[in-house]
């Protein structure tokens, strides 16, 4: 039997070594089965032929059908170009080639009668089509007039002659050589009841559809496998790590828990706090190791809940342990803890890289003791130093920083994995939490508490500064304070240091009376902690930085969030500064100050900034706008994207059809015995061996 995985591209027809190396390095491209698997981005109609006289500058791909009347060159050297007049007796279009003149001269006759294929486009008020398609009319078989396949290709394969038509010839090649069918890769229980196109017949019409519906099948196939595959591969893994460890068991609310709930909260919990708290509370008596991905938007009271399951885990006889991305934020949470705690005699203690000699001994021989009953900290607490005499319930503040290889290094602290509780604010659309975090369970703070004011927000260009500047003076004069952002973007780090201390200049000048301070990712830390300080201890009133401040700082007097070349941050960026402010009682403000020209994507973002406040709305908008491989999270989280076909944003609706039937076959057969799921355990074993994203997941 043919089989594709093993035959090597450069003996198809057309290819050669020189090409294969090209379509190695470019698109990783190898076998066969590679070069199958690289799927069309788009289908173009070629069933209808246009009349020369129907046609304008604003349509797509269009057919015309007709005889080169004469050629043209003009120009010299670079600028050089070969014009063709084109004619099908209602009127006359240009086709114009940059490139490979002498080969077109050599190949296209006048007086010869040819389909010509390519985008109309207006030019000095003449029609012109540039580097068309073109076939002998007489040549062009019936099969290619249709739907026709279009790849994407890169520059360097457009040098070396791959371009869309050369894929589609090889693409033409392969499928020739399918006689018979490949080997499915779904089972036949699954193709059946989900009314799915066989795997060989999906392949051939996803690359040269025989009719529109063909193609819709097709593709529906190949995208639910796609997405099957990747959710059976996390569910599966999930279920097994629950079988392989137990979880402590928190069995009761104890007085530790009860004392802070009756005594000391300060405030009445929000109906969304109180409900992911029960979550909680049930998967930690369960029996079950908890995972749960905790979002929720910047002050949605995220820590009160992480507090309060911390307590759990004391009244329960386990320690407990918060880790925070930075010093300041460990700090932070360190402090608001101790102040919620107060009164109550539980220790706790701050570990971070510059809590050092006798201070730190002591600490961790109070960890081994059980005597520190709270630890939080930094990464510090996963140093291999660090050892907990029980160590029950881990809070992971804001995960995007800590990877999926740092999350597993807890479990090696204690025999029995503690229970994990990650809490975010950047919240993941859940079409993406499910992709990339399956294995985690999902809980959602969707509600502020009570009396906030929502943040309100402004887009102003930059030339109207001084009605700005004069918004900012009120609030200084009302005693707020105000953050002002530039742009970082690590290519021009020099450059944006440059606008960065130009800013300071400009503002310290146009603000004489004001303290300013200036925090940037360049700086020592302990500069940047004190120019930090600064601010939160109210004696500057502005605060000039780069996106440092973007994860944690709490400034509840911070009224004013000026965003600076607003158009150069992405959705997410600009969403988790506005949370910035807006965290006191007093109105706040976010100012996106961006130039006149934008670029369609960018009055996009403006346009959803201001419109809504709602995380998740931006986060989908995020998604949809860039694409699920540029997301924030994604990269760093370890799971990166690699889907063929499916598209996280446009798919949602199949990826959760899809999660359900995977969800059913790893509950049926827990053992992966059932001869009906043996195509599926074969081949979910086969794709974790090709695909080393996969294996990181475990
Ligand atoms: P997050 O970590 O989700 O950004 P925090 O836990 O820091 O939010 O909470 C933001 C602020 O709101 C804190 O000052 C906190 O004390 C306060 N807060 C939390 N829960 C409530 C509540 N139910 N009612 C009133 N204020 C609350
Ligand atoms: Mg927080």
């Amino acid at each position: 039997m043919l089989d594709l995985a093993t035959r090597d591209i450069k003996y198809i027809s057309g290819v050669g070594p020189q090409r294969a190396a090209v379509l190695n390095k470019e698109l990783g491209i190898y076998s066969l089965r590679d070069l199958i698997y690289y799927f069309p981005y788009k289908y173009v109609d070629r069933s209808r032929v246009y009349l020369i006289r129907e046609i304008d500058g604003n349509m797509p791909y269009i057919q015309l059908k007709g005889t080169i009347l004469g050629f043209e060159t003009t120009g010299e050297g670079r600028r050089r170009r070969l014009t063709a007049h084109f004619s099908d007796g209602t009127g006359v279009v240009d086709l114009v080639w940059f490139q490979g003149i002498k080969y077109i001269l050599e190949k296209y006759k006048l007086r010869e009668e040819y389909i010509v294929f390519g985008k109309p486009t207006v030019f000095n008020g003449r029609i012109n089509v540039a580097h068309p398609d073109i076939d002998k009319a007489d040549e062009l078989k019936l099969s290619t007039v249709g739907l026709q396949p279009y790849y994407s290709t890169t520059e360097k394969m457009k040098r070396s002659f791959l371009n869309s038509h050369a894929i589609e010839k090889m693409m033409t090649a392969v499928i020739q050589l399918i006689r018979e069918p490949l080997p499915e890769t779904l089972s036949p229980k699954l193709l059946a009841e989900h009314h799915l196109m066989p795997l060989t017949e999906a392949l051939r019409n996803v690359h040269f559809p025989a009719t529109s519906d063909s193609l819709r099948r097709a593709r529906y196939r190949l995208k639910f496998e796609e997405l099957f595959y990747i959710q059976l591969n996390i569910l599966r893994y999930a279920k097994d790590r629950q079988r392989r460890y137990r979880g402590y068991v928190f069995g009761k609310v104890g007085t530790l828990f009860n004392t802070f709930y009756t005594r000391n909260l300060p405030f009445q919990l929000t109906g969304a706090q109180k409900r992911v708290l029960k979550e909680i509370r049930s998967d930690v008596g369960s029996g079950r190791q908890m995972n749960r991905l905790l979002q929720g938007d910047v002050g949605s009271g995220k820590t009160l809940v992480a507090l309060m399951s911390m307590l759990l885990a004391l009244d329960n006889g386990y320690q407990a342990c918060m880790m925070a991305p930075t010093e300041i934020l460990a700090n932070q949470h360190y402090e608001t803890i101790k102040e919620l705690l107060f009164g109550m005699d539980i220790r706790v203690e701050l570990l971070t890289g510059s809590v050092k000699g006798k201070k730190r001994e002591a600490i961790l021989s109070g960890l081994l003791t059980g005597d520190v009953r709270i630890l939080i900290g930094t990464h510090a607490v996963i140093e291999d130093t660090v050892h907990f005499s029980s160590l029950g319930f881990v809070v992971i503040d804001e995960q995007h920083r800590f990877g999926v290889a740092q999350r597993a290094r807890l479990w090696s602290k204690n025999e029995r994995p503690p229970h994990v509780l990650v809490m975010t604010a950047t919240p993941i659309p859940r079409t993406l939490a499910m992709t990339l975090y399956g294995d985690l369970d999902v809980s959602v703070i969707d509600e502020l508490p009570p009396g906030r004011k929502p943040v309100q927000t402004i887009h102003q260009f930059d030339s109207h500064r001084e009605s700005l500047y004069r918004s900012v003076r009120k609030q200084i004069a009302e005693g707020r304070q105000v953050y002002i952002v530039y742009p970082l973007i690590k290519e021009s780090e020099k450059i944006d240091l440059k606008n960065l201390e130009e800013g300071y200049q400009h503002i310290v000048e146009e603000f004489p009376d004001c303290k300013v301070c200036k925090v940037h990712g360049k700086m020592k830390p302990a500069e940047k902690d004190e120019q930090m300080q600064l601010f939160v201890s109210g004696e500057a009133q502005i605060m000039v930085a780069t996106t440092v401040i973007e994860v944690g700082v709490n400034v509840p007097n911070a009224s004013v969030m000026i965003i600076e070349n607003a158009e150069r941050f992405g959705l997410s960026q600009l969403h988790q500064l506005r949370g910035r402010v807006g965290r006191g009682a007093d109105q706040s403000y976010c100012i996106l100050v961006t130039n006149y020209k934008l670029t369609e994507d960018t009055r996009k973002r403006i346009e959803i900034m201001v419109r809504t406040n709602d995380g998740f709305e931006i986060a989908e908008a995020d998604l949809k706008l860039r694409g699920p491989g540029d997301l924030e999270g994604t990269q760093q989280s370890g799971v990166a994207f690699d889907l063929k076909i499916a598209d996280i944003a446009r798919d949602g609706q199949l990826l959760q059809y899809v999660r359900g039937v995977a969800e059913e076959i790893v509950n049926g057969d827990p053992e992966e015995r059932n001869p009906e799921n043996e195509i599926l355990w074969k081949q979910l074993k086969a794709l974790r061996k090709t695909n080393v994203n996969w294996a990181a997941i475990s």
